[in-house]
């Protein structure tokens, strides 16, 4: 089975078809376009307990905190029904690249260009 088989949004079959100027992956249920090239992505976290957040935009910082929030409690019950196929990754990066720590962490798995580890 495809990872792109079923519609990562709704559960739906997808099909393999003509939209958004390419042939792809795509659920006709929700509408939703799988890419299965996306171009690379980075990003990055800076962790820094105890200090104050100062916050400029109160209101972008309550919509990320219930972003946050959502993406927590989605995991969560993905992994409840053991649906995580990344085992819990917590580290990835694309074929692309070769960060210094991919020869450190177990390799969990491959999804499209993105590497995963534990
Ligand atoms: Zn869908």
């Amino acid at each position: 089975m495809s990872y792109l088989e079923f519609c990562s949004n709704c559960g739906e079959k997808n099909i393999y078809g003509q939209i958004d100027g390419g042939i792809r992956y795509h659920c006709l249920n929700c509408k939703n376009i799988h890419y299965e090239n996306p171009k690379p992505t980075s990003t990055s976290f800076h962790c820094d307990v105890g200090k104050l957040d100062n916050v400029a935009n109160k209101r972008a910082y309550k919509v990320s905190k219930q972003v946050a929030s959502l993406a927590i409690e989605s995991y969560n019950a993905i992994k409840t029904k053991g649906l995580d196929i990344t085992e819990g990754a917590r580290y990835y990066h694309t074929y692309e690249v070769s960060p210094r720590w991919s020869k450190v962490y177990p390799v969990v798995g491959r999804i499209g260009d993105h590497i995963f580890y534990k």
